[in-house]
């Protein structure tokens, strides 16, 4: 694409320089701008500096002259094409030959975007010896299972991975490619839409279809979590969006569900990297099991200090439960990052979420309003925590935490 301004059309009004979100624009004289100009001439001149300028466009409808052109490239041959795409495809992460729980979550959305389009679901599965796993696949909603086996894709690595998705994609055209935002994910996806040339959404919340249209709407938590956009990739093909774990439902397993296996075999130079893998060392992180349980209780700053954090420890050793923090209370170093919940930390989706001394900030929302049962405790009737819980407690938490401990301590025989 290209922009530039007509020089005779442009009076110096200013106003695309109001409307620049890139602060891209500014007004020079027409001398400085076109070196023509006699004094007696000499008056403002929109000038663009192109290092700034992303060609978002907002500056076109707001020159009233008409004189600011930006050339897209010529949509000959592109919005043919975007009909030669068909079915939603949901790359399947394993790790260590297993296949993780975000693939089966992603599968239940992809047969929910797909039965709204009339098309398939495809399951994109790179490894090597993953066995009866396929089958799987179906179970939980897949009617198409890509399989591409070898010893080279047996553990994630991004140049062979980023080759093989590249060239499936090539061939078999996607409509729509989904991925687990895991850090697998994050890395190989970006590669892939760079390689394809089409648009990334990172972190959806929400993936739908808009019906007259039939594009994907895809919805996430932007400018800092204030506001909630929905993006779409009107042009280019696939639409591809990364979704964090446990932001979908899993459905199914459905055992009796069957589909097509797909095996295709790529040559050595396309499975060649340039990066040796030596070593998988599991996180620490993953020790805290955050994402994995059903039970969290979280503490914010309402908890005062790092020392009162022991209260949600015994609350939730007698529930089995795990300890997440908001990010203040993180922040604070009170609480390691690994066990921060929200935007900037993790996304959690347990059966029962207890936020003690947790505002309710949309940051921290984000990242665990998907839970089933939300239960707060805070000092605050209008704390917005409130809008999201199941079952609200207005009390101090120093009170309440140990009588709750004590109650299921006793109910639960621990
Ligand atoms: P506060 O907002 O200070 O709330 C403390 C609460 O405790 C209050 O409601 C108070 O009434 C209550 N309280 C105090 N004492 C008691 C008591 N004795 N008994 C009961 N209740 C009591 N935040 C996150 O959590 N996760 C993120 O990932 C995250 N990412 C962010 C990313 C960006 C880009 C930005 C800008 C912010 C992010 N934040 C995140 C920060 C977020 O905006 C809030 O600042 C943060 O969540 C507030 O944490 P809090 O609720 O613990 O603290």
């Amino acid at each position: 694409m290209h922009i530039q301004i007509i020089i005779e059309k442009c009076t110096g009004c200013s106003l695309c320089i109001k409307a620049c979100p890139f602060d891209a624009i500014r007004m020079m004289d027409k001398l400085e701008s076109s070196g023509l100009a006699s004094s007696s001439q000499s008056h403002k001149k929109a000038v663009i500096d192109l290092n700034k300028c992303n060609l978002c466009g907002a500056c076109v409808p707001a020159c009233k002259l008409k004189a600011i052109l930006i050339e897209k490239p010529k949509a000959k041959g592109e919005k043919p094409e975007l009909k030669e795409y068909k079915g939603v495809w949901v790359f399947i992460e394993q790790k260590k030959g297993k296949i993780q729980s975000v693939s089966y979550e992603l599968l239940g959305k992809a047969s929910e975007l797909a039965r709204k389009l009339d098309t398939y679901v495809g399951a994109v599965l790179l490894g090597n010896n993953m066995g009866e796993q396929s089958d799987e696949l179906f179970w939980y909603g897949a009617d198409t299972a890509y399989v591409i086996e070898a010893p080279e894709l047996a553990n994630f690595q991004d140049e062979p991975y980023t080759n093989v998705l590249v060239k499936l994609i090539q061939k078999y055209k996607p409509e729509i490619f989904l991925c687990g935002a895991t850090s697998i994910g994050r890395s190989l996806i970006s590669r892939v839409a760079v390689r394809i040339n089409t648009g990334l959404t990172a972190d959806c919340t929400g993936l739908d279809i808009d019906s007259d249209k039939k594009i994907l709407l895809q919805t996430r938590p932007a400018f800092g979590g204030n506001i909630m956009a929905t993006i779409i990739t009107p042009n280019h093909r696939p639409q591809m969006a990364t979704v964090r774990h446990k932001v979908m439902q899993i459905i199914g397993p459905d055992k009796r569900r069957k589909g097509k296996i797909i095996r295709e075999n790529f040559d050595g130079s396309l499975l060649s990297s340039r990066t040796k893998l030596l070593d998988i060392i599991e996180e620490v992180e993953s020790l805290v099991n955050l994402a994995e349980a059903d039970i969290i209780v979280s503490g914010g700053r309402g908890m005062g200090g790092p020392e009162n954090f022991k209260l949600l420890e015994e609350l939730a050793h007698v529930l089995g439960a795990a300890v997440g923090a908001s990010r203040a209370a993180v922040d604070s170093g009170w609480m390691p990052y690994s066990h921060q919940v929200g935007q900037t930390g993790r996304t959690v989706s347990p059966k029962i979420y207890i936020a003690c001394g947790i505002s309710g900030q949309i940051q921290h929302l984000v990242g665990m309003q998907s839970s089933k049962i939300i239960v707060a405790i805070n000092k605050d009737p209008d704390a917005p925590i409130f809008k999201v819980a199941t079952y609200g407690i207005v009390a101090d938490l120093f009170q309440i935490i140990p009588a709750l401990t004590k109650k299921f301590k006793a109910a639960l025989k621990r």
